[in-house]
């Protein structure tokens, strides 16, 4: 039996269903990132998760008990289980350390001090724990959101796309801390966001939601390669449709630049990425127009290009 379970999970609003027959098991330690797009049911699921939403039917099991949704217990949701959003509120007039304190206030003194001084080591905020949440950048204020719900010791935190306001710098060093971190502490962590780039840097286990369904499970490589439609295919890149072939899409990494035979297209525009050029190219059998990774910068504007792809590399991809 599995430490945390999500079983069967399905919740009906008035007018549409947000999430059917979900079903997750993680071990303890365990992290797996959910990734969907906005309204695919991520923090409704994460709410019945932490017993603060009553599910329309299903399970939640956490150490072979049972999570009681709000109908079935008196105070909503679990110290055992933590959720941290997005708009986490800090207490916006006490310091730092005095955030992190609330939650232990019925704990023994000696307990709560070196529990603190544990958390701000941890966390690397022992330089800013007398200041108030407004003195600290975004990504220092969530990290003492994080600490605060850690402070209690749960067995599981569920974030719900807690970096989405934080610049991609903040947000790229905060997710490689938190890492370290939460593998260090053994925690059970499910992550959501619409962002599979920001899942990939936590964990490389993935669950693909659509429409409150579980379409596709696996590690980056598995899903990178043989996703199953073109939702799961366009969270990696964007993707081309071959003219003439029903379904078959190709990758702009995956298309290569000759001088004759294949795709015949001139090149509409270029942007000048880091690691490399890209291409918008428009096809002369049927005008689509397809994007393409030029590693050599070597086409401009106005360029006749032939493309070529491996067979391989072709996603046959169901809508
Ligand atoms: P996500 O977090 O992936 O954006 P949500 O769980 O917030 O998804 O929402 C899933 C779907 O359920 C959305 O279409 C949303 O409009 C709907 N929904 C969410 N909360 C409510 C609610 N309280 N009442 C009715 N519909 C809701
Ligand atoms: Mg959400």
């Amino acid at each position: 039996m599995s430490y945390f379970s999500l079983r069967h999970i399905s919740k009906d609003y008035a007018f549409q269903t947000a999430i059917q027959d979900f079903t997750l098991e993680l071990e303890k330690g365990e992290m797996v990132a959910i990734v969907g797009e906005s309204g695919s049911g991520k923090s409704s699921l994460l709410r019945i998760a932490a017993g603060l939403l009553e599910q329309t039917s299903g399970e939640v099991w956490l150490n072979e008990a049972q999570i009681l949704n709000p109908a079935q217990k008196l105070v909503a949701g679990y110290d055992e289980i933590k959720l941290i959003h997005q708009d986490y509120q800090l207490f916006p007039s006490v310091s730092v350390e005095e955030n992190i304190n609330r939650p232990l206030l019925h704990f023994d003194p000696q307990y709560r001090k070196e529990r603190i001084n544990r958390l701000l080591s941890q966390f690397g905020l022992i330089q800013y724990k007398e200041r108030l949440p407004r003195q600290l950048s975004g990504g220092q204020q969530q990290k003492v959101a994080i600490a605060q719900a850690l402070a209690v010791e749960p067995e599981v935190l569920l974030l719900d796309e807690p970096f989405s306001h934080l610049d991609a710098i903040q947000k790229r060093k905060l997710i490689l801390e938190l890492k370290e971190l939460l593998q260090e502490l053994g925690c059970t962590v499910i992550f959501v966001t619409h962002d599979l780039d920001d899942a990939l840097r936590l964990t490389d286990s993935v669950v693909i939601l659509q429409k409150g369904k579980i379409v596709q499970k696996g590690n980056s490589r598995e899903l990178c390669e043989h996703p199953k439609s073109r939702y799961v295919a366009r969270l990696f890149s964007s993707i081309n449709l071959i003219p003439d072939r029903f379904n078959s899409y190709i990758r702009p990494s995956d298309v290569k630049l000759r001088s004759k035979g294949g795709l015949l297209g001139h090149v509409v525009d270029k942007r000048f990425l880091v690691h490399y050029n890209t291409l918008m190219v428009r096809l002369k059998n049927g005008g689509d127009i397809w994007e393409i990774d030029d590693p050599a910068r070597k086409y401009e504007i106005g360029d006749r290009v032939h493309l070529h792809f491996d067979e391989e590399k072709v996603l046959l991809l169901k809508q």
